[in-house]
């Protein structure tokens, strides 16, 4: 798959070398920057940051408790929670699913947990057709790439190169201009949603005390996704959960502005359970309008591991608005798919190492500058700068200074070569 293709050396000369990547960062960042500077003007961004870290804290200390009452609220409410301990075991829950219900057609809105566990590939493996319906991500399964933003997962594409895939997809020239483009996405993603067996999705927040998923996002598909076919399908990860609707509502204060500069997003779904009625002589029935079976799925993939770490627990407080990445300079620089892995951006950096493996990040940690600018916008107050330093003494204690580093530190140490 593209994106992760070649050595990080090579990949980064490319990156650096690319017009059309500095051209569609330079179209895309500074306006993120801009919208979020607008969202919080006249606000009391650092009281706002203090409460949401609080809360988040305390979220992330309580998650054990916090999946069981979650696991009985929404099973009384018709829904059925699986655990994951790891991207094998998410796979194959899902797997076990689409083969128990026959699917053959899987659409799926955006869901960073279903890139981390490779869920696309597994489903695709065993002969089920997979579709992203989030034009973001729409494009960039296209393209047979990994996202390059946790919000933006095209943001490193041009639309002059999104009307060249979308061309070659319809057979006919689609023209370079987002309105067109849209209505291309729109239209050839319709008939999907019809015919799906199953619906994926991630979600933003869990709410432990009613059992309740709640997914943000702006453009509909998500709704779609999980109520259109005869079954939804959700991988959460153990750090969505927060205990009450009020923590809900402290995140979703600070996620849209931080993301994308909105007071809100345009569509916030709550889903308790399947769809029901019961406007047939008040007897209950699933499945009316809406999904008749809703699996929830919590991926727990190295969060355990990273709440249990007493300096890394703080990177599960994140609330994926991806504002780090839009102000980082080396992000500005080279995207993505060089500062990161499948997570990227300075949260990428950190949370990689628990859920891949310390040696992905081991190139790109070294493009941080140290220059605390993500720390300054973090809704969750997450330390990410000193964090990234902390990760750069455990790879430096895995592998070794870099021979140039290490031949420098070996003259200093013998002061007679400067006499
Ligand atoms: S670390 Fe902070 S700024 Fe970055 S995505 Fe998470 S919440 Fe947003």
């Amino acid at each position: 798959m593209a994106g992760h293709a070649g050595t990080f050396h090579q990949r980064l000369a490319e990156a650096l070398n690319s017009s059309t990547l500095s051209l569609a960062l330079d179209r895309a960042l500074p306006t993120f920057r801009q919208r979020r500077a607008l969202a919080f003007q006249g606000e009391d961004f650092p009281a706002l940051q203090a409460d949401l870290a609080a809360r988040r804290a305390q979220h992330v200390a309580q998650i054990p408790d916090l999946l069981e009452r979650f696991q009985q609220a929404a099973e009384r409410a018709g829904a059925v929670v699986h655990r994951a301990r790891d991207a094998a075991e998410a796979c194959a829950l899902v797997g076990d699913l689409v083969e128990r219900y026959g699917v053959r057609l899987v659409v799926k809105s955006k869901s960073m947990v279903t890139e981390e566990v490779g869920l696309n590939a597994y489903l695709s493996a065993r002969g089920v057709q997979v579709v992203e319906t989030d034009l973001g991500e729409f494009i960039v399964q296209l393209a047979q790439e990994h996202p390059s933003h946790l919000l933006a997962p095209a943001l490193h594409k041009t639309r002059e190169e999104i009307a060249r895939l979308f061309s070659a997809l319809a057979g006919r020239e689609i023209p370079p201009e987002i309105p067109q483009l849209v209505a291309f996405a729109r239209d050839h993603l319709r008939r999907f949603f019809i015919e799906a067996g199953m619906g994926v999705s991630g979600a933003n927040i869990a709410i432990a005390e009613s059992g309740t998923l709640v997914i943000l996002e702006n453009e509909g598909n998500a709704r779609l996704v999980t109520t259109l076919p005869p079954v939804h399908v959700a991988l959460v990860g153990l750090e969505k959960l927060v205990p009450t609707i009020d923590d809900a509502t402290a995140i979703l204060k600070l996620l849209s502005r931080s993301a994308t500069g909105q007071p809100i997003s345009t569509y916030i779904s709550f889903i308790t359970g399947p769809s029901r009625s019961a406007d047939i002589e008040l007897s209950l029935t699933t499945g009316v309008h809406g999904p008749k079976a809703v699996h929830i799925i919590f991926v727990d993939n190295g969060r355990t591991a990273m709440r249990d770490d007493p300096e890394f627990r703080a990177a599960l407080q994140c609330i994926r608005c991806g504002a780090c990445a839009n102000v980082c300079p080396a992000f500005q620089e080279v995207g993505g798919h060089i500062f990161g892995h499948i997570y990227t951006g300075p949260i990428g950096l950190v949370v990689t190492p628990f859920h891949h493996g310390l040696e992905h990040i081991s190139d790109p940690q070294r493009l941080c500058l140290g220059c605390n600018t993500c720390d300054t916008v973090c809704p969750a107050g997450i330390p990410l700068a000193s964090l990234i330093l902390s990760l750069r003494e455990r790879v430096v204690a895995r592998k070794g200074l870099p021979l140039p580093k290490r031949l420098a530190l070996d003259a200093l140490a013998q002061p007679a070569l400067f006499d």
